[in-house]
């Protein structure tokens, strides 16, 4: 048995040095300034951890999506600009000022409301630029930054930024990208024009960074790229994370043995089958049962049935040389040959951010720089 293999619990590695990298090969595809995003503690990576080590990269400032997800970032005395643009009308737009977190403002309503309850805002409006979702409408684009500008000249609000988000930017020949890039620099023209003179235009994330330099305004905004997920598929960046998990028993069993609920599996000749004492509530997708791999003994294996809420069996051949306590890798970077979170993502029929951010905090995590 390798003891060095040994651990004791499942275990979620975060490499923060892929994230400062990341950073680094990212810096230089663009010219502009880059915002990590650390939403949704830091695409499951671990929040603080990962504004640290992006703004080592080179980023220079932090994005968020509620002001709640900004607190914990002043709290850990990290000083630099950050933004949040989604907020309910409810929102303590007061407690924003207060930490000074810009606020993303997508219509009349946010503008009047954060104007009354947080004089001294800063602000960046937000129009739609074909994704549907958020942001302003065209057709209320103009009389929002005439109002916006009347707000600054009332000594209310600051406007600091315009941004607008992409729809399609993972597919860069996809006619929406062009039609989104016209609409914002529009955007950017009538809001010159109602006489506003914000500092940050940004449209592009990751993958509108990584393939379309005709995005890059001042700022890009990375999120999946901090943590390795590349959609635009055109540089390599490091995956961050490892989950390994100890096996906890070996049986061998005959040809014809059943596992898991539903029986969805048999084994189909003399096996031994391994359990790891990971499962749906740890954030593995029960929908990659009867696809999906994980890496032991030095080579891939199959899970035998359907993965369960705590744990889930691992095929391990008839004569696999591993033992009770040998080290399972459920997913790397996939440089010794196991799966990657991107190939999770296929056997579950979704992308990698959905099982990234779905990793829960019962997983014991350990980061290294
Ligand atoms: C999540 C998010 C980003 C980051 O996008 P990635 O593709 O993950 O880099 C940027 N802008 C907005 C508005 C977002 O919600």
């Amino acid at each position: 048995m390798n003891l060095l293999a040994l651990r004791p619990r499942a275990t979620l590695q975060v490499d923060l040095g892929a994230v400062t990298a990341n950073v680094r090969t990212i810096k230089a595809r663009t010219a502009g300034e880059l915002m990590a995003v650390v939403k949704a503690d830091g695409f499951g990576h671990g929040q603080v951890d990962v504004a640290r080590a992006a703004l080592a990269g080179g980023a220079t400032r932090l994005g968020v999506t509620s002001i709640e997800e900004a607190r914990p970032l002043r709290e850990a005395g990290l000083a630099q600009q950050i933004l949040s643009w989604l907020n309910p009308l409810g929102a303590d737009f007061a407690a924003a000022v207060r930490l000074n977190v810009e606020l993303g403002v997508p219509g009349l309503d946010h503008l009047h409301t954060i104007a009354r309850q947080a004089p001294g805002a800063r602000i960046h409006l937000q129009l739609d630029t074909g994704l549907g979702r958020d942001g302003a409408e065209p057709v209320q684009w103009d009389r929002l930054c005439r109002a916006a500008r009347q707000a600054e000249r009332d000594g209310l609000v600051t406007v600091a930024g315009i941004m607008g988000h992409l729809p399609c930017a993972g597919q860069p020949g996809h006619a929406a990208n062009a039609l989104g890039r016209n609409r914002f620099a529009w955007g950017v023209r009538v809001a010159r024009a109602a006489g506003l003179r914000p500092a940050d235009h940004h449209l592009a994330a990751t993958a509108a960074t990584l393939s379309d330099p005709l995005s890059h305004h001042t700022m890009s905004r990375i999120g999946a790229g901090l943590v390795g997920i590349d959609e635009s598929g055109t540089v390599a960046l490091r995956p961050a994370l490892r989950l390994t998990a100890p096996l906890v028993t070996i049986r061998s069993v005959p040809a014809g043995t059943a596992v898991g609920y539903g029986h969805t599996w048999t084994a189909r000749r003399a096996t031994r089958l391994g359990l790891i004492p990971v499962g749906y509530a740890d954030g593995l997708p029960r929908l990659a049962s009867g696809r999906a791999e994980v890496w032991v003994g030095g080579a891939r294996r199959p899970v035998a049935g359907r993965i369960s809420m705590d744990m889930t069996v691992i095929d391990l051949g008839p004569d696999t040389a591993v033992s009770v306590g040998d080290c399972v890798t459920v997913f790397g970077p996939g440089e010794d040959g196991e799966p990657t979170t991107a190939q999770w993502a296929g056997w579950a029929q979704t992308l990698e951010h959905e099982i990234v951010t779905g990793l829960s905090a019962r997983l014991h995590r350990r980061s290294t720089r």
